[in-house]
């Protein structure tokens, strides 16, 4: 089977023409996979082409399986399948300048933060770039009619930086015309710190966003949580973003978790702030989200606050990320692992 979603309008024109058929019929389908149609909509199509194209490719390479939708706020979360049985999720948010998608990149992740759920597992695969899209067409089809997708945020399982080209060629679709009509300024991409690639995406010239996950103001506290911090110190991961501001213009935003007892004292809030100087850069407090595997704790609302309060002080701009669909499983990989566990659970009954 091959996967139509990642083709762009050229590639499917070539394979139309690979397969005996008129060109044109590329655009054609192009634009229907993007309206998020199978081949059974395709209704400007001979059926029997449909038919053909039935057996022999895939439009629609993603489906929902599992959907929460908060009492709390309008955010709901996913649980997307893939062709291969294997699940990703996704959370729809509602802002009052339109709905961002969370997506995401790969099936688990092997950067073993020990914050993160989406990690317990180590990495399956990464999805293609089709599959990424693909999770934007299946918020497109639940929206159906009242809205779209206007926002994209690569912050969902996986590290988008370990999957980059098939992350390059997702943003490559989402610029072509008759697409999801969703501009790179809509797009944040998150990454745990992955220099090489960092430097790498600053080289392609787009106008993404860029997000880091900092979660701490020094190396001996990083390493305390992420691996990766091992391997790349926090002198080199500022360096390139600093390297991103120059060759985009565009500030970087740092994510930092504030886990009680580990990076939210005053002096950390300090020492941050004093890295940080002089840098364009925006700084995104997240509480916690205490994750039942992860014997981490959150921390009080008044400790969100001192922090938040020191870093405006020191004239770093920050605020405290809204906390989402806090009912239903929001953080990373958490609805997908209690999925998968209660399928375990099954499969042993059965
Ligand atoms: N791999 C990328 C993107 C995925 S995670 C990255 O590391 O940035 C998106 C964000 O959620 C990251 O900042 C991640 O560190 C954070 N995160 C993961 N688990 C969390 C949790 N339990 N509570 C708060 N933030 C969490």
């Amino acid at each position: 089977m091959t996967e139509l979603t990642g083709m762009t309008p050229a590639e499917l024109t070539d394979y139309c023409r690979e397969q005996g058929l008129p060109a044109f019929r590329g655009r054609q389908i192009f634009r229907w996979i993007h309206q998020g149609a199978d081949f059974d909509g395709m209704t400007n199509l001979p059926l029997a082409l449909r038919e053909k194209l039935r057996q022999i490719a895939v439009a629609q390479p993603v489906e929902i399986v599992d959907r929460r939708e908060s009492r709390l706020d309008d955010t709901v979360k996913f649980l997307f399948g893939l062709k291969d049985g294997n699940c990703v999720e996704g959370v729809l948010m509602h802002y009052h300048h339109g709905y961002t998608l969370c997506i995401s990149t790969q099936v688990g992740c092997r950067m073993g933060c020990a914050f993160c759920a989406s990690t317990l597992d180590g990495c399956v695969r990464n999805l293609t770039s089709g599959e990424m899209l693909g999770e934007i067409l299946c918020a497109n089809r639940f929206l159906a009619g009242r809205d779209r997708v206007h926002n994209v945020v690569l912050m969902g399982s996986g590290e988008p930086l370990d999957n980059y080209d098939n992350v390059m060629r997702f943003f490559r679709l989402l610029r072509e015309e008759d697409g999801v009509n969703i501009g790179l300024r809509n797009v944040s991409l998150s990454t745990c710190g992955l220099v090489p690639r960092m430097y790498d995406l600053a080289e392609e010239g787009l106008p993404v966003t860029l997000s880091v996950s900092l979660h701490a103001p020094n190396d001996e506290i990083r390493q305390k949580t992420m691996p990766i911090a091992k391997v790349y110190p926090m002198d080199d991961v500022l360096a390139a973003c600093r390297n991103y501001v120059e060759k985009t213009g565009r500030r970087v935003i740092f994510e930092y978790a504030l886990v009680g007892g580990v990076n939210c004292e005053e002096q950390h809030a300090v020492e941050l702030a004093s890295r940080l100087r002089g840098m364009q850069c925006h700084v995104n407090l997240i509480p916690l989200n205490a994750v039942e595997e992860r014997h981490l704790k959150g921390v009080s609302e008044q400790t969100v606050t001192r922090f938040l309060n020191t870093l405006e002080r020191l004239h770093i701009s920050a605020t405290r990320r809204r906390e989402m669909g806090d009912d239903i499983e929001g953080a990373c990989g958490q609805l997908r692992r209690k999925t998968m566990m209660a399928q375990e659970a099954d499969g042993e009954k059965a």
